[in-house]
């Protein structure tokens, strides 16, 4: 089992397939990205295996996969079902935006069974539109979250990054949503680590206004987390329809339970999603590294993970790096 220095067992994996995306949302990529990784930066589909192999013998169970947009990347779906043959890996997830998904959901779920995250933001076309700064439509990615429910992947669960002044007036609309017996629905805080350097606590919607805005509306019940590591505040309607999760990195951070690993679309193995310091694993897969030094590298980088995000502390600094290269 991998354990850091502050006692946390480490048992995810997040691997970013691509740094490519189809979208170009205001919270996490620059409107036009001219620094794409050359294809021979990305690990190939067996590198990826032989890194997610290796980790599963150190303790790893759960394998996200996410991006860039995953879907995008040819090969995609061969790899989740290798994910799934690798012995010890028990849950294997993705996230995507979805819009490839009224396309790929029945042949992703043949795999076997895989979760699914999507991303979406607005259910309005016009705010979908001016928060993903593309012409592609929410309606497709809402298409994308029925075709998952209709091939049998399940939970779906739909993620909502809220930004004041964009999607905040749509929180009930989502709670409403979250009422749907088959959707788990998460709001997500805003977290410094866009493209554009828009982020200020001005414009995070916390956990606090959230359960506020939601509350008046649909009286809610906070319920007990599932597993300490779980990342999602949850929340239960009073009258019994439903739940819904809120991801609170800055008003309530969860560091200390952070379970966590991240391999970049680059082959970089980062502690935390705001590390400012990266660890090289494509290297060492490219250059005869055998099973077990990797593993002693893994054990020597779990040791130097961060205690936490820092994003509170007046000397926070932000990552060079954005979501979509690091894989949320
Ligand atoms: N393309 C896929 C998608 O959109 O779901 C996967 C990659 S995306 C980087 C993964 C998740 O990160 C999405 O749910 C996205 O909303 C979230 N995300 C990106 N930037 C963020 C930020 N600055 N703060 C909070 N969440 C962010």
């Amino acid at each position: 089992m991998l354990q850091d220095k502050f006692g946390r067992e480490i048992h995810d994996l997040r691997i970013s397939v691509t740094d490519r995306c189809n979208f170009s949302c205001v919270y996490c990529k620059s409107a036009d990205p001219k620094n794409y990784f050359p294809h021979r930066d990305l690990p190939t589909w067996d590198e990826f295996l032989r890194v997610a192999r290796v980790l599963a013998g150190q303790g790893i169970r759960k394998v996200r996969v996410t991006g860039g947009e995953p879907l995008l990347r040819d090969g995609i779906v061969n790899f989740i079902g290798d994910l799934h043959r690798i012995r010890g890996l028990t849950d294997i997830a993705i996230t995507t935006k979805g819009y490839l998904l009224p396309e790929m959901a029945a042949v992703l779920a043949a795999t076997g069974p895989v979760r699914v995250t999507v991303s979406l933001d607005s259910t309005d076309p016009a705010k979908f539109a001016r928060i993903t700064r593309t012409p592609r439509s929410c309606e497709k990615v809402m298409a994308g979250v029925e075709a998952a429910l209709a091939a049998g992947l399940k939970p779906v669960k739909v993620n909502i990054v809220l930004v004041r002044g964009f999607n905040d007036d749509e929180i009930v609309e989502f709670a409403r949503l979250a009422r749907r017996q088959d959707l788990i629905v998460r709001f997500i805080e805003f977290m410094p680590l866009d493209a554009d350097h828009a982020w200020s606590r001005g414009v995070v919607i916390t956990a606090k206004e959230i359960v506020e805005t939601v509350n008046a509306v649909f009286p809610l019940v906070e319920i007990p987390r599932r597993s300490p590591s779980e990342t999602a505040l949850r929340y239960q309607f009073a009258d019994g329809q439903g739940e819904l999760g809120i991801i609170a990195p800055v008003s309530i951070p969860f560091c200390g339970q952070c379970s966590r690993l991240r391999l970049t679309a680059d082959g970089k193995i980062r502690t935390c999603l705001f590390s400012l310091r990266e660890h090289d694993v494509r290297h060492l897969v490219r250059n005869g590294a055998t099973d077990d030094d990797l593993a002693q590298f893994f054990t020597r980088v779990v040791h130097q993970k961060e205690p936490g995000h820092r994003i509170n502390e007046p000397d926070f600094v932000q990552p060079k790096r954005t979501m979509v290269y690091i894989g949320g």
